[in-house]
């Protein structure tokens, strides 16, 4: 029986020194080597590959994966430390390092045979970026209504179909593909496929131009005739829906992430202007209203922030964690929503133009409720849970 005094939990908050130095080293690179390009990037749509270089030599494009790989081997915790803070600064390399960590390398290491393990995650943790197909045009709550098809020839599978709306698009090498191999099976059909760029029949289709996290490339995919190795399944052949499932739970967590960073950055913008701006002769922070607002905001973001922590420690922890990262999805993308809303507010016309970086931040929080599960569907996974 654990006694009182061998039993000492510390706050969700508490980081460990080594999280804490993590975390830090993080912030001051995107502080330093990312916020000076977050204006040009998102006008350009795009993101210099220098900087995904840099971010691999940063370490957090390999977090999970072990040493012996060429990883950091840190925690999924670590992951979600790298995308808070990125996206402090940027929300689009905030995602690029979340599908990286909490999708793709998740993916390889849960469901990766030895072989696949030994194939690719050294070139993850070196220089590859990942993406992760799973959405259609048809087929993006109702995932696994997917008309991809793979057909089995023995020693392989060839692919056939269309893929949208997929992150990192431009920047991968690696894709994680699903697609259905005995749709008289329906979903137990549905198998996860490594597709390398450069694989004869697939090709990155166009790129779409979006409202927010604009940096972040999302591309539809294309897949013809496109002809992949048996041992380039991910798990077995039909468990394809098992290895979606079971890293997308995981991966709200690195949305919910990237949604307290984001809000988090807004209120460090907007708490230095309302100091610095002044109406009827006095800073517009000294306005109880506006001292109010902000502090709502932040107790907000910070109940957010221990949705969030505390689903990563469960995860870590290896105990049950879809109900709370559920929550903590809906409720950071919402705490997001209305924080860069206020923070625009509070810039007055200012918060309105590109030149503040608020009007930016307020449009890349929309994403949040949508992708990974539409907040309607973490509204169903909650349910489920709470009403058997
Ligand atoms: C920028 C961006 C990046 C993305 N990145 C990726 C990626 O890397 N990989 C990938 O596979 N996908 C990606 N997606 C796709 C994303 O996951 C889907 O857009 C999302 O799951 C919603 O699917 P949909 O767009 O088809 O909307 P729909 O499923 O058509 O939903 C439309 C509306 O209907 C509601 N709705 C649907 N079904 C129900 C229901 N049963 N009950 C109640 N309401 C319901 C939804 O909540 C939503 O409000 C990305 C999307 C975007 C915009």
């Amino acid at each position: 029986m654990t006694t009182q005094s061998q039993f000492q939990p510390s706050a969700l908050t508490t980081l460990s020194e080594d999280e804490r130095l993590f975390h830090d080293s993080v912030y001051e690179f995107a502080d330093r080597e990312i916020r000076p390009y977050v204006r040009e990037m998102d006008e350009h749509a795009k993101i210099p590959r220098a900087l995904v270089d840099k971010l691999f030599d940063l370490g957090v494009m390999g977090i999970e994966i072990p040493e012996s790989y060429g990883g950091a081997g840190a925690t999924f915790f670590h992951s979600v430390l790298a995308v808070e803070a990125l996206s402090r600064v940027d929300p689009s390399i905030g995602v690029l390092v979340d599908v990286q960590n909490t999708l793709v390398i998740n993916a390889l290491l849960r469901w990766g045979s030895e072989d696949v393990k030994r194939r690719y995650l050294p070139k993850m943790a070196a220089g590859t970026v990942g993406a992760y197909a799973l959405s259609e045009a048809g087929s993006g709550s109702d995932a696994f209504a997917m008309s991809t098809r793979a057909a089995d020839r023995g020693g392989s599978f060839v692919l056939t179909g269309r893929k949208l709306w997929i992150t990192n698009g431009n920047e991968a090498d690696l894709f994680i593909v699903f697609a259905n191999a005995n749709p008289e099976a329906g979903y137990r059909g549905i198998t996860a496929f490594l597709v390398e760029r450069g694989m004869a029949g697939f090709s990155v289709g166009k790129k779409e131009d979006k409202l927010g996290i604009r940096a972040s490339s999302t591309c539809e995919l294309l897949l013809e005739d496109c002809e992949v190795p048996r041992g380039n399944v991910l798990g077995e052949p039909g468990k394809g829906y098992k290895v979606a499932i079971e890293t997308l739970n995981e991966g709200r967590i690195g949305i919910g992430a990237q949604m307290i960073g984001l809000a988090q950055g807004a209120l460090d913008h907007t708490i230095k202007y309302t100091k610095d701006r002044k109406q009827f002769g006095k800073a517009i922070a000294e306005f109880q209203a506006v001292k109010h607002q902000l502090a709502r905001a932040a107790t907000e973001l910070e109940a957010a922030r221990l949705l969030v922590y505390n689903s990563a420690r469960l995860r870590d922890a290896r105990q049950p964690f879809l109900t709370e990262a559920a929550m903590c999805k809906i409720f950071s993308s919402e705490v997001a929503e209305r924080t860069t809303s206020l923070c625009v507010n509070l810039h007055g016309g200012n918060g309105f133009v590109r030149e503040y970086p608020v009007e930016k931040l307020y449009r890349d929080a929309k994403i949040g409720q949508i992708y990974e599960g539409t907040s309607n569907l973490q509204l169903e996974t909650i349910a489920k849970q709470i009403m058997g």
